[in-house]
């Protein structure tokens, strides 16, 4: 996929939801509102609020998140498909997805097909139903809907027909977007690219994006990678923090995309916000960013030793790979 100077790459931020997974991690209603601002002004596409169906508590917190003034935010509400055997309208969980009344919806299934079979205690066929039933009525009822192909790249490489028969599904049903979710972690980049490009060439007509755990380290790299093969849309968390060892950290691949890459990912006057906004938002969790951190982290332009200061000092470039200021971080040198 030859890359478009300037074409767009939607940020999808899931912060409030597979952030709050993290271990340790606990957000007020008033917390997530702050969250959301500080999103919005950094030029954050979506922003995956919570899950009304097993979390009454957000139904609170998306009553009042309509009140605020967004820019450019859409909000997102995050459920599974419908149970098994029973409509869409008749599954409470469907329901609060629309109680929440978000212009977006995310909705998750499974595509690796043994968890299909032996946890979800269901058959394949039912499965391609229960995503397509499920996304089709959120679709009727004006929703903009975003499918988490859960478990995506373990399920390929097991099953790859089963795997893209689930995204087909989602397709076919209405999906804005079809995302390819490294829901273990621990995919590698080179598997990632090869099913990200067959997806791709195979879906031509509709977003594919793409959600990455860090269980292997490799949950940014994996990021890059599917944005290389095509993938418009990617997921991850501000400051990186969610289940296990975390998601793709957001505050590391907008920058990537955006001045490495040259896709337009944030406004331009917002990536000098990165910086304070990403620290904020890691304080607002109780978990602040660790220095040594790309980007954003206090050393990611620290210099020490004669030699490296005095390189700098001639010309930045030769220890620097960014101009600091661009992400609002700043050159220190440690004497
Ligand atoms: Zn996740």
């Amino acid at each position: 996929m030859v890359k478009t100077r300037g074409e767009k790459v939607k940020i999808f931020d899931s912060t409030l939801r597979d952030g709050a997974q993290g271990e340790g991690i606990s957000f007020s209603v008033l917390d997530k509102l702050k969250i959301v601002s500080l999103l919005d002004d950094l030029g954050i596409d979506y922003v995956e609020a919570g899950n009304p169906g097993s979390n009454p508590k957000d139904l609170e917190f998306f009553e009042k998140v309509a009140t605020l003034p967004l820019k450019r935010v859409r909000l997102v509400a995050f459920g599974a498909t419908r149970r098994r055997n029973i409509l869409p309208q008749d599954d409470a969980n469907i329901r609060s997805l629309l109680t929440a009344n978000t212009p977006a919806v995310a909705i998750f299934g499974k595509s690796w097909d043994f968890q299909v079979t032996d946890v979800l205690n269901t058959t394949l066929k039912e499965n391609l139903k229960m995503i397509s039933s499920t996304i089709a009525y959120l679709v009727e009822q004006g929703k903009e809907v975003h499918f988490d192909a859960e478990h995506f790249y373990d399920g390929y490489q097991d099953n790859p027909s089963y795997a893209l028969e689930c995204l087909n599904a989602a397709a076919e049903a209405g999906a804005a977007s079809l995302v390819l979710c490294d829901t273990r972690g621990a995919s590698l980049p080179s598997f990632v690219r090869e099913a990200t490009r067959v997806v791709v060439e195979t879906f031509p007509n509709i977003e594919i994006g793409i959600h990455s755990h860090n269980d292997i380290s490799f949950a940014d790299a994996n990021s890059i990678v599917a944005v290389e093969e095509g993938a418009r849309q990617v997921q991850g968390t501000l400051a990186g923090f969610g289940e296990r060892c975390g998601n793709a950290f957001l505050a590391s691949i907008i920058p990537t995309v955006q001045l490495k890459m040259g896709f337009s990912v944030i406004p331009e006057e917002s990536l000098s916000k990165l910086t304070l906004i990403a620290h904020s938002v890691a304080e607002i969790a109780n978990n602040p960013i660790s220095h040594d951190k790309p980007y954003v982290g206090r050393s990611a332009f620290a210099h020490k030793g004669g030699m490296h200061i005095d390189g700098v000092g001639k010309n930045p470039r030769s220890f620097e790979h960014i101009d600091p200021l661009k992400v609002g971080n700043e050159r220190r040198l440690l004497m």
